[in-house]
């Protein structure tokens, strides 16, 4: 039986991309998308598939398995607390949440034990980079994260790039890298610091999501990179996060959660 599923957000750049991934997947179902403004989108129209302008037209009466949600914190945090009401797992890769509204979600999944992931980072490559950073960090302990994105992004450093420097830290001893002497002639240019680790943000036209993390020590330099080339990067996340919220009764966060990275 396939995988009935809600598309929220479909004329963004993620939803159109998560339409088309939808569409091609033979166990997944596309049965409706929510969409605040009422634009035609051709693949949809083509396909016969509706789109509704509030979450309950689209929830009602359907037999609907998993909400995809790619639009902004405040539409996505109100599609996931009626979702859950009704019982319809939750697939997020909305970014922005305050913490109040993933304590509010993470309560609502729980309590209506209906599994809902929310991952701020969906390619899986990006996710092992992480991994992979924080194992290094235990022997190399000085620490530079340049991530480069496009220029619409408005929060930098980027939520990926403040995530891996958590994860380093919890195995990196503090310390304050670099000569103790260091004076900015220019403010700002070693970059952002988090427990001595420097983060430095590249905005480009062109770019989409890159990150690399350089480990420095006597005589070597290691450098762990990814890059997203285009939101196909994000699809293989999606796709199995909505595998794997079937089987879930609360909130997972962050895709390292739903992959097994340490067998
Ligand atoms: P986008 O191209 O700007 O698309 C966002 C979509 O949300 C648009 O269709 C927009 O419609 C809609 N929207 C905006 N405000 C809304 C509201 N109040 N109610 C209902 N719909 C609303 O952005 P994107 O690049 O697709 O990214 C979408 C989300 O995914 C963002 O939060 C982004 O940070 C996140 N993201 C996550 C990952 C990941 O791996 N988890 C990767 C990339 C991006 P309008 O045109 O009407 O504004």
């Amino acid at each position: 039986m396939s995988i009935k599923i809600v598309i929220a957000g479909p004329r963004g750049r993620m939803g159109s991309e998560a339409i088309r991934m939808v569409i091609g997947e033979p166990d997944f179902e596309l049965v409706s998308c929510i969409d605040r403004k009422e634009a035609g989108i051709s693949l949809l129209a083509e396909k016969g598939i509706p789109v509704f302008q509030h979450p309950e037209e689209a929830f009602y009466g359907s037999d609907v398995d998993v909400l995809i949600d790619l639009t902004v914190a405040e539409a996505s945090y109100n599609h996931i607390m009626m979702a859950l009401q009704k019982k319809i797992r939750c697939v997020v890769g909305t970014t922005g949440f305050t913490a109040e509204q993933l304590a509010d979600i993470e309560r609502a999944s729980r309590e209506s034990n209906t599994g809902c992931i929310i991952a701020p980072n969906f390619a899986i490559g990006a996710i092992l980079m992480m991994h992979f950073s924080k194992i290094a960090a235990k022997y190399l302990s000085d620490i530079e994260i340049i991530e480069k994105h496009h220029d619409n992004k408005v929060d930098a450093p980027s939520g990926t790039a403040f995530k891996t420097a958590e994860m380093i830290k919890t195995v990196r001893k503090s310390k304050r890298q670099g000569n103790q002497e260091e004076i900015e002639v220019l403010k700002g240019a070693r970059g952002a610091v988090d427990d001595g680790i420097h983060i430095h943000s590249v905005r480009l036209p062109g770019l989409v999501a890159h990150q690399e993390v350089i480990f420095g020590g006597e005589g070597q330099l290691l450098t762990i990179k990814h890059d997203s080339m285009n939101r196909k990067s994000f699809m293989e996340g999606i796709k199995l996060s909505v595998n794997n919220v079937l089987g879930l009764e609360e909130l997972v966060y962050g895709l390292e959660n739903v992959l097994d990275l340490d067998s």
